[in-house]
């Protein structure tokens, strides 16, 4: 409908769109060409702005982009791919940061591999959505494959199944759904007296590491728990779970007469790349009957590591894992599943509806996926993975992931060796943490000096570097996922680090000689 005239007024002959022309941009037999033509100037677009991005980021601010993008009339359109795809470069690719460059080392973002690309391409064209057999066929028997694949990775059984996600804080969240429902049916089933929901809510708790991430706190919000309902454990120096605060936590829950509905361990934390001890983390959690989540969104790599895979001894113990293969197997984002030992608890996500999955269908044993998942409508991520693995093979994944830990050990020397920097936990992933505080630094310039660093390399775009806080001080760090980085690169970036840190020191401690304040 139109803003000023009703959806029953006919238009005037000659005014308005042309049925035939909006027709013509509808992907079908007869636009093949226009399909391949229009998507392939996309692709070369990309490609050229790829191969010429000699940085990570040219460093353009939030104020300059977006007059740009606020200019932009959404309500004409320009008609025609190349004067899109020029504007399109003005608002976005000039500017995009660039996993793929091998001085981005800030967040977990992975370059991308070519054969996930072409899933990516493919499934949206296709548009398969996997929830029913009837939107997906071969697409929900592939999904299946991947999954009992990733969990005989893991080693969960038998009895395992799993669902791909939209990424680590679905499967948390999803993880922490069913580890709610099972607990809950655990203690109204073990009640004298039946107690309320609202009851047997307000007395669970998720018990987590400090180096846990926060997905679980907004996991525990979404789930009606309250972000309270999360304890938070010590580390170890080596920012690993402490397994005997851990045990102690339970037992003080036990005590106040609350219930602990899951314990999550982190296999790979965000900042410090540190696994927790799943092993004995399973110990504590089989003798205390509580639901063992690992959250391995970040390690999930080792399992096709050619070298390293036993680092993530004892995942096979337990409840529920996530993995992300948008962040260790160099897949484009949305790509992430949640993985569980008992396929039977998926059915807290089931709930049926007749016009789309009625139990009639489920009967007849036709397969479906919606039926395990939060989400309905869902992409068909699972194909990246697939031609990954049918291109490349895993073994190449896990050497990728590999050269990227052996590279974060290099640099964790060199930082370690260079009195510049102080570095912090040693990573058994591809992260390090450091921070610039040169011998006789003025402690009180330290912190602002780390921050105006990581800001002033941003906005040089030479380089993009993060930042997080270890007890209370700001430090910066690599997150290395990129096996085209170098050790000159690290060795270049930490120079470029030390230099403005240092003129920030430098030019705060000369003003504050000029003009002393108390
Ligand atoms: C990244 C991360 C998540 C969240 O995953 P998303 O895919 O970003 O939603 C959860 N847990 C850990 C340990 C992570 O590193």
């Amino acid at each position: 409908m139109s803003p000023n005239g009703s959806a029953l007024d006919t238009p005037p002959a000659g005014a308005g769109p042309d049925p035939i022309a909006a027709r013509a941009h509808l992907l079908n037999a007869d636009s093949v060409g226009t399909y391949r033509r229009t998507v392939i100037e996309g692709v070369d677009r990309v490609a050229a702005r790829v191969a010429t991005a000699d940085r990570p980021f040219t460093g353009v601010s939030p104020e300059a982009l977006a007059p740009l993008v606020a200019g932009i009339d959404l309500d004409r359109p320009l008609g025609d791919t190349a004067a899109a795809l020029d504007e399109l470069h003005d608002v976005w690719l000039r500017d995009a940061v660039w996993f793929h460059h091998p001085r981005y080392l800030a967040h977990l973002n992975c370059p991308v591999v070519i054969p996930a690309l072409l899933g990516e391409a493919v499934l949206s064209a296709v548009n398969s959505s996997v929830d029913t057999w009837d939107q997906s066929a071969g697409a929900t028997l592939m999904e299946r494959r991947l999954v009992e694949w990733t969990v005989g990775r893991i080693g969960l059984g038998p009895g395992a199944d799993g669902i791909f996600t939209s990424g680590g804080t679905q499967s948390n969240l999803q993880a922490m759904l069913l580890a709610r429902e099972e607990t809950h049916r655990r203690v109204v089933g073990g009640a004298a007296e039946r107690p309320s929901r609202a009851d047997v809510l307000s007395r669970l708790r998720i018990i987590t590491s400090a180096a846990g991430h926060f997905s679980v706190q907004k996991a525990a919000k979404l789930l009606g728990l309250g972000a309270e309902a999360v304890l938070t454990v010590p580390t170890d120096a080596g920012r690993r779970m402490r397994t005997d605060e851990l045990a102690r936590t339970i037992a003080r829950c036990r005590d106040e007469g609350l219930v602990v509905m899951a314990v999550v361990a982190t296999a790979g934390t965000t900042d410090f790349g540190t696994i927790d001890p799943l092993p004995q983390i399973a110990d504590v959690c089989a003798a205390a009957g509580v639901w063992l989540h690992v959250d391995a969104a970040y390690g999930c790599g080792l399992l096709v590591s050619p070298t390293r895979r036993h680092l993530l001894d004892g995942i096979e113990r337990a409840d529920s894992v996530t993995v992300d293969y948008h962040k260790s197997f160099f897949q484009p984002v949305s790509s992430s599943a949640l993985l569980v030992r008992d396929a039977r608890v998926l059915r807290h996500a089931t709930w049926h509806a007749d016009y789309l999955n009625p139990a009639r269908a489920v009967e007849k044993g036709i397969p479906n996926q919606v039926d395990k998942s939060i989400q309905t409508t869902r992409r068909f991520d699972a194909c990246k993975l697939w031609l990954t693995l049918r291109i490349m093979g895993p073994d190449a994944i896990g050497s990728l992931f590999d050269q990227v830990v052996d590279l974060a050990a290099e640099a964790w020397r060199m930082l370690d060796a260079d009195p510049r920097f102080e570095v912090a936990a040693r990573s058994q992933l591809s992260t390090v943490v450091f921070r610039y505080v040169p011998p006789g630094a003025d402690p009180s310039v330290v912190d602002e000096a780390n921050l105006h660093a990581r800001e002033a390399l941003s906005a040089s775009g030479a380089a993009l570097v993060a930042g997080t806080k270890v007890d209370g001080a700001h430090y910066l760090k690599f997150t290395l996922l990129n096996p085209e980085t170098t050790v000159d690169d690290i060795a270049a970036v930490l120079d470029l680090i030390a230099g403005h840190a240092s003129w920030y020191a430098d030019t705060r401690s000369a003003a504050a000689l000029a003009c002393p304040v108390g």
